[in-house]
């Protein structure tokens, strides 16, 4: 069975771009593989100066997740910080790549564009992330377009590894790229935290019903045809309804006496009514604290015995064995 992992960065509540395009699909991928989902509270860092908010973000994600239907039975669920030896291999890592390489990560680069003084964290989180991914002998990631270039960093890195020390000496991992469109934020550009256009996932259903009322729309009246198709409503409505929903929708829209203001009731109907049951499992795994942490112990020491596995081959190769004198 081949192995998944996906790391999920504690920024907060997800939102409903982050739940149709990394949660729904991630979640898919569970049922088909043996599945690893840890919780990056080191990658934060990079840019989480505050601890309180940091440590309550990674107790939002791991509730929203499990809400969402991640099942720890099935999947390791950990935080990153919990499995040392990822530092360990990132450090091995560090030496045998070149400083270039790190320059031209997106990441890094964009925060140099922006005129930021980038910390050194930013400069090697491709590093780390290579680490995470190798340390788990993962066989693919699941990735958006945003982290690929990261993604192709971890393959050069695992085929470097083979070539220098023997080719079984790590698994080379691949991208699925995912196959999830773009969710379109209120204003019609991607949805994302960072526009402030975002619809969070767990939401009050009146605030929910006032940031669908606020989706960009067109002033067509009413009464005549509208063009489905690209319409922001439109395609998040097409991300949470059936083909068939939506065919019925486009149609309505198409033989016109039906608006827009229509479709957003439609729209929060049937977001609200989706996501209610997840909301409430949200309210009660995120108070039960005990809970959550034994989740993610009990997926931290499984997630060890393979990290610690991984880690001992990887010293042997490279000559680093505590066992040998
Ligand atoms: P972020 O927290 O913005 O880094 O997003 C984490 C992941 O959620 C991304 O790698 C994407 O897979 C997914 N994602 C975020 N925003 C969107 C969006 N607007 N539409 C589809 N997928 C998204």
């Amino acid at each position: 069975m081949k192995t998944s992992l996906t790391g999920i960065k504690p920024t907060g509540i997800p939102h409903l771009g982050n739940y149709f395009g990394a949660i729904r699909p991630a979640l898919e991928l569970a049922q088909e593989c043996r599945s690893i989902y840890f919780i990056a509270d080191y990658h934060a860092l990079t840019a989480e100066r505050n601890p309180e908010t940091l440590n309550a973000h990674i107790y939002d994600v791991t509730a929203t997740w499990l809400a969402c239907g991640l099942d720890p039975q099935r999947t390791i669920v950990f935080r990153q910080s919990s499995v040392i030896e990822v530092f360990e291999l990132t450090w091995i890592f560090a030496c045998i790549v070149a400083t270039g390489q790190l320059e031209r990560g997106h990441s890094y680069k964009d925060a140099l564009a922006k005129g930021e003084a980038p910390n050194a964290g930013l400069l090697n989180y491709p590093l780390l992330m290579a680490a995470d991914i190798i340390l788990y002998d993962t066989d693919f990631v699941p990735v958006g377009n945003d982290q690929s270039q990261h993604l192709e960093l971890a393959r050069d890195i695992a085929i470097r590894m083979n070539h220098l020390y023997g080719e079984k000496t790590v698994v080379v991992p691949q991208a699925k790229l995912a196959a999830t469109p773009q969710v379109p934020g209120l204003d019609g550009r991607k949805m994302s935290k960072s526009y402030g256009n975002s619809i969070p996932l767990i939401v009050a259903s009146k605030e929910l019903h006032e940031l669908v009322i606020k989706i960009k729309s067109d002033s067509t009246p009413l009464e005549q045809p509208k063009e489905p198709e690209g319409a922001h409503a439109f395609e998040l409505f097409k991300a949470i309804a059936s083909k068939a929903e939506s065919q019925e929708v486009a149609r309505k829209l198409r033989a016109g006496g039906y608006g827009w203001g229509h479709l957003k009731k439609e729209l929060f109907e049937r977001l609200d009514s989706d996501l209610a049951p997840i909301r409430e499992r949200y309210h009660d795994l995120r108070d039960d604290r005990k809970r959550l942490d034994d989740i993610l112990e009990n997926g931290a020491e499984r997630a060890r015995v393979k990290a610690r596995e991984t880690i001992s081959r990887v010293r042997r190769a490279v000559g680093i064995d505590a066992k040998k004198p």
